[in-house]
């Protein structure tokens, strides 16, 4: 049995494959897992050890807003390191970097006021964070039973265990005794896949709001403390909101006092053409969760903001509950914070916000186009980000067995003619960084182009 003794060969401290237990990765446990490595990037592209070059459709994991190499933010970090490498802040001591940024952030958010920032390392731990804040508001306000959340089915919030929790996609859960009690999941707001016969867009979103409510009812409104939502789904396969859909939701959760949380982890900074996703679909939250562009991904780093209503009862009831316990040795990182702020500074200043909206079009457009493809069931996205669902038959109805791999052909083959996409099963998410010129969409249109023909 030859292939045993290269598996025997192969194991490691009694694993097998590499010495990394991977995050998501398939396979881990296999002797034939050969990662693809990247050691560098420039621009929007990243190279691999062989040197072999690949357009970075997805921003890394939808964060390298800046794409690669770029020196200011290079500096930045090279400059606080040299300064004050790190100093935390618990127990009113802090670093400049972390008061400046809360300072700049919630300056840039205008959508709805929002009065305070806590600093974490990821989006997971903002979401975390989140569920914390509402908490001990709800404990404050003398409301121990509001303490239910509500989020949709297919929405992707992080992977720790109440992020994972919030999530709305099985795999998050399974073999993991997840969701915890105290989460709900609502419909997944997908036109395509699930409006009725008939149905228009804004009639499908009151169907939506409606099912909201009445499960708002089930539970006791009493009972229900937030709602989390990304303004566009990101990781449940890209899901841009249907009409009206922000709008009659919004209404369901204000008349029953129950706070609104947007999930911009992806959103933010530009990624919808708009500053933030709120300002696209005029959402009025009041808890903001940031992370991956914040710092373009040079640093980890996240962010929650906090409205004013919300942070007074937690300052004014603190006497009575205490300190509000709860923060990670790099809140506030004062290199991760002082990137953030070049990287802000940086949006501002070469007004990315219009220059995503002006190459968006072409993107959009440009891949749209292939809609008519046997093997593409629906093309959907706004900004730069875009999702393809590949199902027989242009029906949603109708997967392709989950065997053929369709999804995963497409991305191999993405990948041999040097362009990195996002495969789930048969779903593709691109969200290429801001600073793609309209050659380099040109060229992600091409490979685009080629890798569907390769697979139909
Ligand atoms: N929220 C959203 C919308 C995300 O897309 C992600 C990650 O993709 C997260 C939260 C989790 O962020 P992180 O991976 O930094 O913990």
């Amino acid at each position: 049995q030859p292939s045993l003794q290269k598996e025997d060969s192969d194991v490691k401290g009694g694993f097998k494959g590499h010495d990394m237990l991977a995050p998501f990765t398939a396979g881990w446990q296999t002797t034939d897992l050969n990662p693809l490595i990247i050691e560098k990037s420039e621009g929007s592209y990243v190279y691999d050890a062989n040197g072999k070059k690949y357009l970075d459709a997805l921003a890394g994991l939808w964060c390298t807003a800046l794409g690669g190499n770029e020196p200011r933010l290079v500096a930045a970090a090279t400059d606080q390191l040299n300064k004050l490498p790190f100093y935390h802040s618990f127990w009113n001591r802090t670093t400049r970097p972390s008061l400046d940024l809360a300072k700049e952030l919630l300056e840039t958010f205008t959508a709805s006021k929002m009065a305070k920032v806590f600093f974490t390392n990821s989006g997971s731990e903002a979401n975390d964070t989140q569920v914390k804040l509402v908490w001990y508001y709800n404990n404050a306000l003398g409301r121990p039973d509001k303490k239910k959340f509500i989020a949709r089915a297919k929405s992707y919030h992080g992977s720790t265990l109440i992020s994972a929790s919030l999530s709305g996609l099985p795999a998050l859960h399974q073999k993991f005794d997840l969701p915890a009690p105290f989460v709900l999941h609502t419909d997944c707001p997908h036109y395509w896949r699930y409006h009725l016969p008939g149905e228009t867009e804004e009639e499908f979103s009151t169907r939506l709001a409606n099912n909201l409510e009445n499960l708002i009812l089930k539970e006791g409104p009493e009972t229900i403390a937030a709602f989390i939502a990304e303004p566009v789904m990101g990781a449940g396969g890209v899901i841009p909101p249907p009409a009206t859909y922000f709008e009659k939701i919004q209404a369901v959760v204000k008349k029953y006092d129950i706070l609104f949380i947007a999930d911009e982890v992806i959103c933010a900074f530009g990624r919808l053409g708009t500053m933030y996703g709120c300002d696209k679909y005029n959402i009025k939250p009041d808890l903001v969760s940031l992370a991956k562009a914040l710092s373009s991904a040079y640093m980890p780093i996240g962010a929650v903001m906090v409205s004013p209503e919300v942070s007074d009862v937690i300052y004014s009831q603190s006497n009575k509950l205490g300190t509000f316990s709860h923060g990670f040795t790099y809140s506030g990182h004062p290199v991760s914070c002082a990137v953030a702020i070049e990287a802000l500074k940086i949006y501002k200043e070469r007004n990315i916000v219009e220059k995503v909206k002006s190459i968006s079009p072409q993107f959009q457009d440009g891949l749209k186009s292939f809609s008519d493809s046997p093997i593409v069931g629906e093309i959907r996205g706004t900004g730069l980000i875009l999702g393809t669902e590949f199902t027989d038959n242009k029906s949603p109805n109708d997967p392709f067995p989950p065997e053929w791999g369709v999804g995963a052909y497409f991305g191999a083959q993405c990948e041999k003619h040097g362009m990195l996409v996002r495969v789930a099963g048969d779903n593709i998410m691109m969200s290429p960084p801001f600073i793609m010129t309209p050659e380099e969409i040109d060229t992600l249109i091409s490979i685009y182009g080629k890798a569907l023909k390769a697979t139909e």
